[in-house]
């Protein structure tokens, strides 16, 4: 019993489609569920059209209907004119749906809005693909994962409450068929749609790995394996064939884009295996996760990840007292109130430094917070390097012509904060 997930760039044209098409009917019979996240960037699309919603941009109607448009003309790719007719009429009252949604709505709150709209990206998805499987003779049913996953009130980055969602699970699956569903949207108890944050769709799939006891779970993604550092940035990275659940979540944590950092508590709950498998090789190997065919003693090439434009946050207090437990437990809650992780810290006397990505309307609200008891100074564009199994050589080579303004280290993990010289 598996769970599959597979993300945008998997299905972003008819021919990328096809080909997960191909990947399901070859392991048709040890699918469960498929987990699906809205095809390309659509996402990003529906985050402009909502910006300019709020922003009483009128041109968000036309923007609704061109990224319909891109699904009707995928559409069209995808299937025959009479099957057509079976899909066209849920993607047209799809569209009817967020218009009528923005023409009655009265509500301010921007992260409830965006949770209403965004879900449309995944719903339109998940529809294509289950006709798409139905055409080609894969039976399988579609699910709202908004009747399955419940979760808090917190918009934008809700929180699964499993209790809850496990029984709705059980109840939605047909245990004899593919069930498919969507990633990273779920529903709260007001009945209204909620959403995991961004890139949630692996989550999803874990959580409804952990609820069905799944025997595995894979992600099918646009690289052989788990790389040793982003093939964006580096030309020299090596696949890692096993990483240990811990391996994961510490570089999921330190912002290894490869999986959502949440993933890995569910699977490893149950210690449910995760593949990472090449929706384009599909001969490579892949990176297998956890469970317990894992060595427990693997050795590690140094895994690196480099984030850009950070900002370092120096808060002192006003008064010269000494920065303590109180200040620090204090300033904590203001980054988390507004939605900024700390990626690297340092504390002295009478200031303390942290280093965030920079976003910079949640940083402007987070300075006002902290203007009333700190003095606050900063500096930006900087590059944030962490090495997990570093060696001196490596250290050598990423950080030459870098100038250092934090260094953190322990055995198995350094961290440099840097600017470009
Ligand atoms: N479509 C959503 C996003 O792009 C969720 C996901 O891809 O996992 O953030
Ligand atoms: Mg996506």
């Amino acid at each position: 019993m598996q769970v599959f997930k597979f993300g945008g760039a998997a299905l972003k044209d008819a021919s990328n489609i096809q080909n997960v098409g191909q990947i399901i009917q070859a392991h048709q019979a040890s699918i469960r569920f498929i987990v699906i996240s809205a095809l390309g960037k659509t996402t990003n699309a529906l985050e402009v059209i909502i910006n300019k919603y709020v922003n009483q941009d009128n041109s968000y109607q036309e923007a609704i209907d061109n990224l319909f448009q891109e699904h009707i003309h995928i559409i069209e790719g995808l299937f025959s004119v009479k099957n057509q007719a079976f899909i066209l009429p849920k993607i047209l009252q799809f569209q009817k749906e967020i218009h009528s949604f923005f023409n009655l709505n009265k509500e301010a709150n921007y992260t409830f809005i965006y949770d209403q709209i965004v879900p449309y990206g995944e719903l339109l998805s998940s529809s294509i693909v289950s006709a798409y499987l139905d055409s080609i003779g894969i039976s399988n049913k579609w699910i709202d994962a908004r009747d399955m996953i419940a979760t808090d009130n917190n918009y934008t980055e809700a929180k699964v409450d499993f209790t809850k969602s496990e029984p709705l699970i059980h109840q939605f699956m047909d245990a004899s068929t593919i069930n498919i569903t969507q990633g990273f949207i779920a529903r709260n108890e007001n009945g209204y749609s909620t959403t995991l944050g961004r890139e949630g769709s692996d989550y999803t799939a874990a959580v409804i790995s952990y609820c069905i006891n799944a025997s595995k779970m894979l992600i099918w993604k646009d690289v052989p394996a788990v790389l040793n550092a982003d093939p964006r940035l580096f030309n020299d990275t090596i696949a890692i064939p096993e990483l240990s659940y811990r391996e994961a979540i510490e570089m999921t944590f330190y912002g290894a884009q490869v999986i959502h950092p949440k993933t890995i508590k569910p699977l490893q709950n149950k210690n449910i295996p995760l593949l990472v498998k090449s929706f384009i090789d599909k001969n490579a190997i892949g990176t297998t996760i956890g469970g317990s065919k894992i060595n427990e003693h693997i050795e590690y090439p140094p895994i690196i990840v480099y984030k850009t434009d950070q900002v370092l946050l120096s808060i002192s207090v006003k008064d010269f007292s000494f920065i303590a437990e109180e200040n620090l437990s204090h300033i904590f809650r203001i980054f988390s109130t507004n939605g900024l992780r700390i990626h690297m810290t340092h504390s002295g006397a009478i200031s303390f430094s942290a280093c965030v990505e920079n976003k910079p309307e949640r940083i402007k609200s987070l300075l006002k917070d902290l203007a009333h008891n700190y003095d606050v100074k900063y500096n930006e564009s900087l590059e944030l390097l962490t090495i997990r199994h570093y060696t001196a050589e490596k250290i050598e080579a990423l950080t030459l012509n870098k100038n250092i303004l934090l260094t953190h280290k322990t055995r198995t993990t350094i961290q440099l904060l840097m600017r470009s010289e």
